[in-house]
């Protein structure tokens, strides 16, 4: 099997004693990582842009030691990774973001390149924030290359993961992200963002609605609460074992997807899927950071 995870990631500053510890993390990323733990003998790929410079150059070496792929990492000489610096204040984190010109909002401008990227691909996963990022016709060239990574059988997987702050309208962030729902075999989208940003009363609404716009499949996430689905034409409902000590909801949402879509791509069973993706979340929240080694034990 071959995974490709289409995004941007970042640098990440976290405080530690007075000083920040440098990591990298992005959604695609963070699920990209995850999968590969998770099917070693697979083969994923990130695909994204960076800078031809040193903190670039670490990047891709921290991809490659994680064991992705890094042959679709362009390289974009002008640009650089963007960065994200978490504060602490009374326990509560909040983000600060330069992202404004990172290479990766780049990595669409080359058809041919996205389109080999995606060649001989059984996954292709990407983000709301993939979709966010992009410059110029990036959106119409990624949805021509998923288009036809589809015609030759790949899945095609979609996190809308909604940050609003990306986009430039509401009006537009929602006719983008129901265009490429309808460009995907499965949705995977979070109860709350939804919610807010699309006005769905309940789980089953997100639903209805991304099947109406043309998804092959959708699950729901409610954080704790059950997770519904719409899979193959049938419909699912399972709730997460309850986590009382939640250390950082960080990559809650992203690693349930790739504990979801590992197993759905081995074809297990839709019920063995959501519960191998809810219990690596549910690991993962106990942990700080986006990417939980000790979760994985
Ligand atoms: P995000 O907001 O990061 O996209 P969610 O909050 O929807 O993600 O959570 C994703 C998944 O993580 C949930 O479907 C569930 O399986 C797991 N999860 C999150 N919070 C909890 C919790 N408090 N207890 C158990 N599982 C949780």
């Amino acid at each position: 099997m071959r995974m490709v995870f289409v995004g941007e990631a970042m640098v990440e500053l976290a405080p530690e004693a007075g000083l920040y510890r440098r990591g990298f993390a992005g959604d695609t990323f963070n699920m990209a990582w995850y999968a590969q733990k998770l099917a070693p003998d697979w083969q994923t790929d990130f695909v994204s842009a960076i800078g031809d410079d040193a903190i670039s150059a670490e990047f891709s070496g921290f991809v490659a030691q994680a064991g992705i792929g890094t042959a679709h990492l362009q390289v974009i000489p002008e640009r650089s990774l963007g960065l994200y610096m978490i504060s602490l204040q009374n326990g509560e984190r909040s983000f600060a973001y330069w992202r404004g010109q990172s290479a990766a909002r780049r990595l669409a401008e080359d058809a041919a390149a996205l389109n080999a990227a995606f060649a001989a691909a059984d996954l292709v996963v990407f983000s709301g924030i993939t979709l966010a990022i992009l410059e110029g016709k990036g959106c119409d060239r990624l949805a021509q290359a998923l288009q036809a990574a589809r015609a030759t059988g790949a899945r095609i997987a979609f996190d809308p993961n909604i940050r609003p702050r990306l986009w430039a309208s509401g009006d537009e962030m929602r006719a983008c992200l129901t265009r490429f729902a309808g460009l995907s075999d499965i949705v995977l989208a979070s109860f709350d963002d939804e919610a807010a940003h699309f006005g769905d009363g309940d789980r089953q609404a997100t639903l209805a609605r991304y099947l109406s716009a043309g998804a092959g499949a959708v699950v729901v996430k409610d954080g704790a609460a059950q997770v519904l689905a719409q899979i193959g034409g049938q419909s699912y409902a399972y709730s997460p074992d309850p986590v009382h000590s939640v250390t950082d909801s960080t990559a809650a949402g992203d690693s349930f997807n790739a504990g979801f879509l590992t197993a759905w791509l081995a074809g297990q069973p839709v019920e063995a899927a959501l519960a191998a993706g809810a219990a690596l979340a549910g690991r993962v929240i106990q942990y700080r950071g986006a990417l939980a080694q000790q979760a994985l034990a």
